[in-house]
């Protein structure tokens, strides 16, 4: 081999790397920076970014604004109960019917600002949820899902599900961790702060928004007082991973047992989610109305 196929061999082989690279789907080319390329790895489905839903309501950003979250979706059904005929009711069905009334019922008066996390049978990650929430910026979030008791059927009504402390302060170091170099929370800036003051600030941030959490699960059950059915014990906490935003308070609400004939009747009927609806819509307004106070 001559001295000059040998070069173009050693300058070609870097160019079929790349070009092959290229075709692969592996480096793509930026357009407007020129010569350069970037380095684009295929990222899983938690890493890509996040498709902000649209805010229905008043277009006032100084509104207050509610993430409503229908759980479930897609391929996964959530829990499954049995209807009339032994027809299968699944709870993403249910969740979404109700999160959609109360989307309803929150527009209906005003106000308020509204996204829902899905309107429609589609997936969403559990990390997604609560991070759609963050990013919107949003003042409160609301789970909302439907239980099953197994071969119980006689289990019923409605929960009220808060973050646990321990959950709530493991969730804290670990977002402390992952977020420590640049991010604000409840409007303190932790960006060019060292680790422990990063954690403490978070730490601060988590306690603050677990309180008003806790305040909104007071008043659903408040307001839910005589207009939904609770279970004997309704207010709990869980490591619920929807839960875990260290800086928008959030609730999961179990709106009743889909093993349950009356629950699953009350759910599957626009009257009776109305109902739901409305109590939960006047839990965010009253938590609303008290933030607006001067
Ligand atoms: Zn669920």
């Amino acid at each position: 081999m001559s001295v000059r196929a040998l070069l173009l061999l050693i300058l070609a082989v870097p160019a079929l790397i790349v070009g092959g690279a290229m075709a692969a789907g592996v480096i793509i080319p930026v357009p407007h920076w020129g010569r350069d390329y970037v380095l684009s790895f295929l990222l899983d489905p938690e890493g890509e970014p996040l498709e902000l839903p649209a805010i229905a309501g008043p277009e006032d950003p100084a509104r207050p604004l509610v993430v409503l979250d229908a759980g479930h979706g897609g391929r996964d059904p959530g829990s499954i109960g049995r209807g009339a005929g032994g027809r299968e009711v699944l709870e993403k069905d249910i969740v979404l019917a109700l999160t959609l009334a109360l989307r309803d019922e929150l527009l209906k008066e005003g106000g308020i600002r509204v996204a829902l996390t899905r309107d429609t049978d589609r997936i969403v990650t559990l990390s997604q949820r609560p991070e759609i929430a963050r990013q919107l910026g949003a003042d409160l979030f609301l789970s909302i899902h439907a239980d099953s008791a197994g071969e119980r059927r006689d289990v019923e009504g409605a929960s009220i599900y808060t973050l646990s402390n321990e959950a709530s302060s493991e969730a804290a170091a670990r977002f402390a961790e992952r977020e420590n170099a640049a991010d604000a929370l409840n409007g303190i800036t932790i960006e060019g702060q060292s680790a422990e003051v990063s954690a403490i600030l978070v730490e601060l941030s988590q306690q603050r928004t677990q309180e008003d959490a806790t305040e909104f699960a007071a008043l659903i059950a408040r307001e839910g007082d005589g207009r939904v059915r609770f279970h004997p014990q309704p207010r709990r906490s869980a490591a619920l991973a929807v839960l875990r935003a260290p800086d928008v308070p959030g609730v999961l609400f179990e709106s009743g047992f889909v093993t349950n004939d009356a629950d699953r009747a009350r759910l599957m009927t626009e009257q009776g989610r109305q109902e739901y609806a409305q109590a939960l819509a006047r839990a965010i307004r009253v938590y609303f109305a008290r933030r607006a106070l001067p």
